[in-house]
């Protein structure tokens, strides 16, 4: 087949192994996973590589992700703090929606209540991390207004750490929510069955047999992606790093110093670029850029290749010591990590391919 560069080369069945591995995992301490989907737009061809190991549930920010997924046979769970202007979409296509704000959780009980339908909210809690969530001591009394709405059942607690803050997750501060689960039970004589405690960072806990027993799931993407726990950035043991690989073409060989010639001013970005000199060395441009990639997480999978930088649409890299004779018209693969892959899935500058 004749492909069109740049590309990502999809390998769903080391997706599906990773998103089976993890979920075996996780299910084993009694956690389901919530597959999350919005790194790759819920493209459908690897949604369903997911659903294939026996997840029963994804998980996105955007409604048009949701919406992709919305005849596949599984839960849906929104988890971007939902738009008021959006109530009714977020009714229609999940199940259950991730809230901090009770204006919201009150549209979308007109919302379902209007679309005949019961929608389920878990209440995000902030433990520290800063991003979204209610804080610990408003917790009750917001509990206490969403338990009045009609439409609306609250069947839990979540939190999100890391993603803005860096704040790791442990049995301290998940310690926190669980406290708060048995003191609204209690209050309110209401059972809360899910804990939704975290994202891909969160997996080191039921790698080393930390997680406490009353988290019920965990929203992952990136670990069921790249294989990797995102705590401490280590590898899962059994899974996959490179289901995706980026491929670009080489449209220039020359060789040239290191050190550009001239009085440097700004660069297209509005940065001031510095250089090393290392003489004059083989570069070679390949025909993909900044508005495609994350240049800071793109890795050749050819240790011999190192990269020198990139502009709006070149890439520039370093060929010198690539054992590979390489000419115009030869494609070099990368490895990518999650803002660069973020950003390749999402240009439509990058085609797609995916592999069985
Ligand atoms: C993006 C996101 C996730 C998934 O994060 P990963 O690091 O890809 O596992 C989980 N929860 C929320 C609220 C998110 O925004």
């Amino acid at each position: 087949m004749k492909k069109i560069y740049p590309c990502v080369d999809v390998d769903l069945g080391k997706i599906t192994h990773n998103a089976k591995t993890i979920t075996d995992m996780c299910n084993k301490v009694n956690i389901e996973v919530a597959a999350v989907t919005k790194v790759f737009c819920a493209q459908s061809p690897i949604t369903e590589a997911i659903l294939k190991s026996g997840i029963k549930g994804v998980a996105d920010s955007r409604i048009s992700n949701l919406k992709k997924s919305k005849d596949l046979n599984c839960e849906k769970l929104m988890i971007r703090i939902p738009m008021i202007s959006e109530a009714y979409e977020i009714v229609r296509y999940s199940d259950t929606s991730l809230n901090s704000e009770l204006a919201t959780i009150r549209a979308l009980s007109v919302a379902a209540k209007d679309l005949n339908k019961i929608h389920n909210i878990i209440l995000m809690v902030d433990i520290g991390d800063l991003r979204e969530g209610v804080l610990i001591q408003d917790a009750t009394s917001t509990a206490s207004e969403i338990l009045k709405l009609d439409n609306i059942k609250l069947i839990g607690l979540g939190t999100n750490v890391t993603c803005y803050g860096g704040v790791i997750p442990d049995s301290e501060n998940l310690g926190i929510l669980i406290k708060l689960k048995g003191d609204l039970e209690k209050s309110f004589n209401i059972s809360l069955p899910l804990i939704s405690g975290g994202n891909s960072s969160s997996l080191h806990m039921v790698i080393n047999n930390t997680m406490p027993k009353e988290i019920t799931q965990l929203r992952i993407g990136e670990s069921i992606l790249l294989g990797r726990e995102t705590a401490y950035g280590k590898p899962v043991a059994n899974c996959y790093e490179d289901a995706f690989i980026l491929k670009g073409e080489v449209v220039e060989i020359k060789n040239k110093p290191t050190i550009p010639t001239g009085k440097i001013g700004v660069d297209a970005f509005g940065n001031i670029p510095h250089f090393e000199d290392l003489g004059i060395r083989k570069r070679a441009i390949i025909a993909v850029g900044r508005q495609d990639i994350r240049l800071e997480g793109l890795v050749p999978v050819d240790s011999d290749i190192t990269v020198f930088g990139a502009s709006s649409d070149h890439l520039i890299i370093d060929i010198t010591d690539c054992k590979k004779e390489l000419s115009v018209g030869d494609v070099v693969d990368f490895n990518v990590d999650y803002g660069c892959l973020m950003a390749a899935m999402t240009s439509p500058y990058v085609e797609k391919y995916y592999n069985n």
